[in-house]
């Protein structure tokens, strides 16, 4: 493990972390919490909690920004993000350390995901000028118009694992739609989140047009959700936080956009080149040291390939470089936190009690910061616990197959479903898995996932909705059907 630092990125400090309420920001609020450096246990700062009263501000602020943006014309909501994505590409650097420094992924990872963020917005910016509503057929002095309008106040919450993609993807959409949005990111990585509003504020977004607040989770949603003037809930967090979303969403009546976790199938088939995968699967599954929703988890290999793939993974993870995100060489960086850290050993020992065989990694690296060797389990019993619990951490299962029925079978028994992978090379096989695999997105000979340009999301427990793609506004509109007789 290397922890010494490189010093290619900019030595700028950690930023201040503020709420963002009718435009103005605020710092004076008592803690509600400390970020920790995951790979050090250094404290950076403290973020500041939102009381009741900046929650209610938040919402009047919310309703009146909204009144302003939605009939503020397209192409003026398309100039300001992208405005907003130019000046996030110039910082790109220093706010790729900060997120190195909050999230601990390696800097090259944090200054792409600022490029990821700048992509969404682009996307989003174009999108806002093709919101079309239809005319429909009519007699004489009778039109029938349906439009599509923005729905109106949105609640967002975003994780800490992608803390500025996430946001730009989020309010890239319901801000081209015409949305006001109050943000609610995490706390473990709050520095992302203020560095993105401070673009969109300098970009010229009209004050209450966005919020931003931090806090007790319960408190925020439970006095955003239930208020009349939220219209949307959407959420990118974890199952369990989107099911007590999506009920609070409910009782109120509010549609929600829900992008949940995955446990991400690999389906590999006989007659492809194990070894040839296992390369592409190992760089794709510690990427970020797996916290990553489309992390490919499952391993579900024809046994004709099995020993090949897991011997050329299990090669591949020992020899990665684990260490602080800052430091020369470094692939894997830290978990977010000491809880991840013994959530994973949890999911480890339980599985190597169950008989799988721990062949490279399998423990905790160091007692300072919270860094866990890549990890690859073979012959996992499928009552592992980690076989059906998202690890969201850098662990790879491997189990061998000798049907495509039984490989299928095993993919879909979880109730997640959000990406998945499978090589072939068989066309036969690549359309029936295609058919069959239950699953938001499916990539087929390779490890990437989509971008701003395709639908992302997923079915079952993994989500309500999609992001992204030529519909991404669709979940920020609502159809309103207007009859209008002209005499
Ligand atoms: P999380 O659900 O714990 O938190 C997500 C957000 O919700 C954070 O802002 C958090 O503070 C907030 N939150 C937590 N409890 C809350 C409550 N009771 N009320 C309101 N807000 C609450 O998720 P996380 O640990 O930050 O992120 C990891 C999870 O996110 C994983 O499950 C991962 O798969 C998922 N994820 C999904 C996608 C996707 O696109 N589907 C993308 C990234 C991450």
């Amino acid at each position: 493990m290397n922890q010494s630092s490189s010093t290619d990125a900019p030595q700028v400090a950690y930023p201040r972390i503020a709420l963002f309420v009718d435009g103005e920001w605020i710092h004076d609020r008592p803690a509600f919490c400390e970020v920790r450096n995951p790979s050090d246990d250094t404290v950076l700062g403290s973020v500041p909690g939102a009381i009741p009263a900046d929650l209610e501000r938040a919402l009047q602020s919310a309703a009146r920004g909204f009144a302003l943006w939605r009939d503020t014309p397209a192409p003026e909501r398309a100039r300001v993000l992208l405005c907003a994505a130019e000046l996030l590409r110039a910082r790109r650097d220093e706010i790729g350390r900060t997120i190195t420094l909050e999230q601990g992924k390696p800097y090259a990872d944090g200054k792409t995901e600022v490029e990821r963020a700048c992509g969404f917005l682009e996307w989003e910016a174009a999108q806002a000028l093709r919101v079309y509503g239809s005319v429909l057929p009519s007699e004489p002095r009778m039109q029938r118009l349906v439009f599509k309008q923005p729905i109106g106040p949105v609640a967002a919450f975003t994780p800490w694992n992608v803390p500025i993609s996430s946001p730009g993807r989020k309010l890239g959409a319901a801000l081209a739609a015409g949305c006001s949005v109050i943000l609610k990111p995490s706390e473990f990585t709050p520095g992302a989140a203020c560095a993105f509003v401070q673009c969109l504020q300098e970009a010229g977004l009209p004050a209450g047009v966005v919020n931003l607040v931090f806090g007790d989770p319960v408190l925020i949603s439970t006095t955003l959700i239930a208020s009349p003037v939220i219209r949307m809930v959407t959420l990118t967090g974890s199952v369990q936080v989107g099911k007590q979303l999506s009920k609070l969403a409910g009782e109120a009546m509010k549609p929600v956009l829900m992008e949940l976790g995955g446990h991400a199938p690999v389906l590999v088939c006989a007659g492809v080149d194990g070894a040839h995968v296992a390369q592409q699967a190992a760089a794709a599954k510690m990427r970020m040291a797996g916290q990553i929703c489309a992390s490919p988890t499952r391993f579900i290999v024809h046994r004709s390939v099995y020993d090949s793939f897991v011997s050329e993974l299990s090669r591949i993870a020992r020899e990665l470089r684990v260490g602080d995100g800052f430091a020369a060489g470094v692939q894997v960086g830290p978990l977010m936190n000491a809880r991840r850290v013994a959530a994973i050993e949890g999911l480890v020992q339980d599985a190597q009690a169950r008989g799988a065989r721990v062949v490279a990694g399998g423990q905790r690296i160091g007692q300072r910061g919270c860094f866990f060797a890549p990890t690859v389990l073979a012959d996992v019993p499928l009552d592992a616990m980690a076989m059906s619990e998202e690890p969201f951490g850098p662990l790879a299962l491997c189990v061998a197959f000798d049907t495509l029925d039984e490989a299928l079978a095993l993919a879909n028994s979880l109730p997640l479903g959000l990406q998945a992978y499978a090589f072939t090379n068989s066309l036969e096989d690549a359309e029936r898995i295609g058919r069959e695999l239950e699953c938001g997105a499916l990539s087929i000979n390779h490890m990437g996932a989509p971008g701003a340009d395709a639908p992302f999301g997923g079915v079952k427990d993994s989500g309500l909705g999609r992001e992204s793609g030529p519909g991404s506004l669709e979940a920020f509109l609502v159809t309103k059907t207007v009859l209008q007789k002209t005499t």
